[in-house]
């Protein structure tokens, strides 16, 4: 995938009120501004990469991309499950992600214990992955400590590590 890592954000929305969270993996959703800037070579399915909320740290995360075929959705969302265990929810806030890899396409479950057990082993699979070198140092990149971060909620392609102010040092 050309389009790849690719940087995005937005506020983070109500979902569909399935129950993520009662499953123990709660995801925030992008509005369709968001969704509908996707370019077109991000496929449906799942992908690693970095998120923060605000201007908080950064976490690991795993964002599903689709059409969520387990409950036959009609509506394509991105859905980020951030890899930390927040305090609060954080609805309204300017999620900011870094969609570094992708995992594998979207597929429906024949039960919530096998979608939940896929689920798994996506996080564990995000974890690993973005350990290698080069996926870390996308951590660094301009997206995520410009004090702009917090204001714009404009997607982005460009990676601009190389921008890095580099304080009169
Ligand atoms: P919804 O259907 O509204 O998306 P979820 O059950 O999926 O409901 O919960 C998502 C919400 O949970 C997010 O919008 C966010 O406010 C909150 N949340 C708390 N912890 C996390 C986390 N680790 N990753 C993603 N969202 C989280
Ligand atoms: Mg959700």
């Amino acid at each position: 995938m050309k389009s790849l890592p690719y940087f995005c954000r937005g506020e983070v929305i109500r979902g569909f009120g399935r129950g993520s969270k009662e499953l123990g993996i709660p995801t925030a959703n992008f509005p369709d501004s968001v969704v509908d800037n996707l370019p077109s070579d991000i496929s449906t399915g799942i992908y690693y990469g970095w998120a923060c909320v605000g201007n908080g740290d950064l976490y690991k995360m795993v964002m599903s991309i689709g059409w969520n075929p387990y409950y036959k959705n009609i509506k394509k969302s991105m859905e980020t499950h951030v890899i930390h265990k927040f305090k609060e929810d954080f609805y309204g806030e300017i999620l900011s992600v870094v969609m570094v890899g992708y995992i594998r396409p979207e597929r429906s479950y024949d039960s919530l214990e096998a979608l939940i057990a896929a689920i798994n082993s996506d996080i564990e699979e995000a974890k690993m992955k973005l350990e290698l070198p080069e996926h870390r140092k996308l951590k660094e990149d301009n997206f995520f400590t410009s004090t702009s971060s917090s204001t714009s909620v404009t997607p982005s392609t460009t990676a601009s590590t190389s921008q890095t102010i580099q304080n009169g040092h």
